[in-house]
């Protein structure tokens, strides 16, 4: 039996540890078959480590909003936060829009198809830089 070393833990095995690889010159794969269910277990654990951190941020993103926008109303109701119309067409039907959550009182008043296109353009600017 010809005998392979693998490329991932080194060791020289018999063809038979290898798996079935059409395209490579000795038509088996570079890692023996015990790496390679190694390797799977270990890709398995880190999607679900990236798939909790994500939906942790996702979370914490939500929380973040939810309570500056509390924080705003509330300043709104005692009057602290002035009422305006629309910033970019004038429209009467606004709501309040955060430039930026670390500055909870710091709001623009927008209507809500201007609130939603500003939305829109950011999310659009955001894909283009993660490319
Ligand atoms: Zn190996
Ligand atoms: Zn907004
Ligand atoms: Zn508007």
């Amino acid at each position: 039996m010809e005998k392979k070393t693998c490329q991932r833990c080194g060791q020289e095995k018999t063809l038979d540890e290898f798996h079935y690889r059409a395209r490579s010159k000795d038509g088996r794969q570079a890692y023996c078959k015990d790496c390679n269910t190694a390797q799977a277990a270990e890709w398995g654990v880190d999607n679900i480590e990236k798939r909790r951190l994500y939906q942790r941020r996702t979370y914490q993103r939500y929380k973040i909003k939810f309570a500056v926008k509390d924080k705003a109303h509330k300043a709104f109701a005692r009057g602290e936060i002035e009422w305006k119309p629309c910033e970019l067409c004038g429209c009467k039907e606004s709501e309040m829009h955060h430039e930026d959550y670390n500055k909870p009182y710091d709001v623009t008043w927008l209507c809500h198809q201007c609130h939603m296109a500003l939305h829109a353009a950011k999310r659009e600017a955001a894909r283009k830089v993660r490319r």
